[in-house]
């Protein structure tokens, strides 16, 4: 065993986190954490890890829930193809009858790429697969002064190698979470505690001072920018919404009245055109045969991987009912919290009671 793997391993067994899912040897259990940690920090992802663990604690009731169900308890973790990967994932070790115990039987789950696969693999079946994520190749790239752009195939396959070479026999495990909570803990993106590290007498980016430079970054793809109007229409105590979709973003979760500035007509309900609201001319107020949707907020912005949304919010309250665009269908007002939700539509609905 390299002096680097041992040093790790000491160090996890020193410093390991205590978390709910590292207490276990239940696949499952395992699965469920490795999933929502995929885009998500560990002190609001345990949270959902205990949620999800409450309401199904065993692999078949979550297969048995409803779709709702799952986007239900998801809501607020964003990047919903995680929560519908999940749910079909579910389906399939329901219906295999038990969890897959190999690398390629982890790896054919929906919703599984290989750092998934890795992890679950190494740490609930002892399999000797190392994962590769941000905090490894960061911890990698600094103490071997590996200069390959982090992000390039190449660097997958080099990076992958070389972890896989420092894999412990009988701990890979632990040699992975190792490695991912140094990353996290020790050998941070800034300011890492090089002073106190255990790995400073053979790490090449602390005497080539480089420290600041590893690991190197691929250029990242462009942000694009998408403008949205969000309208919540209310007529006699109720409101219209309408299931996202598959094809877009949040797929399978409800919204209001959208309009996407980029693929819509101006006024796709045919009865009015959001605007700001009215203001008083030289003559007056401006009337209008219809109250006219009144805005709430404007320029909300909300960041997802690739993409900025700018939405503006509206209340509209017509005097006569409307007839809704196709797809969308009348709800009680109070029913909205049975519906999944993505956060926009959580911020209009604060919106609504709290106006900028
Ligand atoms: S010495 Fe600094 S850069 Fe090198 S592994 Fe330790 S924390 Fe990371």
């Amino acid at each position: 065993m390299s002096s680097f793997t041992e040093t790790i391993l000491s160090w996890y067994d020193a410093n390991a986190r205590d978390l709910p899912w590292r207490r276990t040897h239940d696949p499952y259990a395992i699965w469920l954490s490795e999933i929502i940690l995929q885009q998500t920090r560990i002190a609001q992802g345990r949270a959902y890890w205990e949620r999800f663990m409450a309401a199904f604690p065993r692999v078949e009731a979550l297969a048995a829930a409803s779709e709702d169900e799952v986007l239900r308890l998801w809501q607020g973790l964003g990047y919903y193809s995680r929560a519908r990967n999940l749910h079909a994932a579910a389906k399939q070790i329901a219906a295999l009858g038990r969890f897959p115990d190999t690398p390629e039987g982890i790896r054919a789950l929906k919703g599984v790429g290989d750092y998934t696969a890795a992890a679950i693999g190494s740490i609930a079946f002892g399999l000797p697969v190392a994962v590769v994520d941000g905090n490894v190749y960061r911890v990698l790239a600094r103490h071997f002064g590996v200069e390959t752009p982090v992000g390039s195939t190449a660097a997958r396959k080099e990076f992958t190698a070389l972890a896989q070479s420092l894999l412990p026999p009988g701990r890979p495990g632990d040699f992975n979470q190792g490695m991912m909570d140094f990353g996290a803990m020790q050998c941070t993106p800034a300011s890492p505690a090089c002073l106190l590290c255990p790995l400073a007498p053979t790490c090449a980016a602390l005497a080539s001072g480089t420290v600041d430079r590893l690991p190197v970054m691929q250029k990242a793809a462009a942000v694009q920018t998408r403008r949205f109007d969000y309208i919540y229409l209310r007529w006699q105590g109720r409101t219209a919404i309408r299931r996202r979709g598959p094809g877009d973003i949040w797929q399978g979760l409800y919204e209001p009245i959208v309009f996407d500035r980029g693929t819509l007509p101006p006024d796709p309900l045919g009865r009015f055109a959001p605007t700001a609201p009215e203001t008083e001319s030289s003559t007056g107020p401006v009337c209008a045969p219809e109250p006219r949707p009144q805005l709430l907020n404007a320029g909300v912005r909300h960041q997802l991987t690739h993409r900025t949304l700018l939405v503006d919010f509206y209340l509209w309250e017509p005097a006569a009912e409307p007839v809704l665009p196709e797809g969308y269908f009348w709800i009680e007002e109070p029913e909205l919290d049975r519906y999944a939700k993505p956060r926009l539509f959580e911020l209009l609905l604060a919106a609504l009671t709290n106006p900028a």
